[in-house]
């Protein structure tokens, strides 16, 4: 049988409840003591303190520890908008920028808007989003500088390309007159349309050599890319 820290709700005092029983009797003052009721005074005093410590572990960027303590605020109440925002932002630093995992972060994200569409903390996603896709546009690009740059490097960064392009683009949903986010999207979709010259390596009778290439979207996912940079530039428009 599992015990819960619980509170008497007449007397205060401190008590292990057993959580498959209905009601219990206190052993200091001998009232009926609804459990439910009981575990509930403990953990509406928990949840914040989870929730602080969370937020500090966050700050100075031990994601780890974070995510434990928003695990234990959402074992607790699924519903909270600020642990489920507190994991999104946590997926997103810890994310292998090379191959990132959006579609965590998003149901993270999605999960702290449908519980507190009015959380205050929403509002800076945006931010968070940018500085991170931003940060890892620029190491994925420095890659491309390379000199052994192949074809698999070049699916490698389109895919990561794309993968942030997502992001982005959920972040404008909450900002969506965000010039910074909507000009990274507008650079990212243009460097993807222009495609990517890449070295094939070739082998002759006399040795090896490398031949320029061009890697370039297939048709279909070109036009798409199109259709929204035109989308973006057309906003950006009009906010200038
Ligand atoms: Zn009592």
């Amino acid at each position: 049988m599992k015990f819960l820290a619980a509170k008497c709700p007449s007397c205060n005092g401190e008590l292990q409840v057993p959580e498959d029983r209905d009601f219990v009797k206190c052993m200091y003052c001998g009232a009926d003591i609804k459990v439910r009721e009981a575990i509930k005074i403990v953990l509406d005093a928990n949840i914040p303190n989870l929730l602080t410590i969370a937020n500090e572990e966050l700050k100075v960027a031990n994601y780890k520890e974070a995510v434990n303590y928003y695990n234990k605020v959402l074992e607790y109440e699924i519903e909270n908008s600020n642990a489920w925002m507190g994991k999104a932002i946590c997926s997103l630093f810890t994310s292998d920028f090379e191959n990132l995992n959006e579609k965590e972060f998003i149901n993270y994200f999605e999960n702290a808007v449908k519980y507190g569409s009015d959380n205050p903390i929403i509002k800076e996603i945006p931010q968070y989003v940018y500085d991170f896709a931003n940060d890892s546009i620029e190491k994925i690009r420095s890659i491309k500088n390379h000199s052994t740059y192949n074809s698999v490097n070049c699916k490698k960064y389109f895919a990561s390309c794309s993968s942030i392009i997502k992001c982005l683009e959920i972040s404008l949903k909450f900002d969506n007159k965000n010039k910074n986010i909507l000009l990274l999207l507008s650079n990212i979709l243009q460097d993807l349309i222009n495609g990517s010259p890449f070295k094939e390596k070739i082998a002759l009778r006399s040795g090896y050599t490398n031949v320029p290439r061009m890697y370039k979207l297939e048709n279909k996912v070109q036009n798409e890319c199109l259709e929204k940079l035109n989308h973006y530039k057309k906003i950006l428009h009009n906010l200038n």
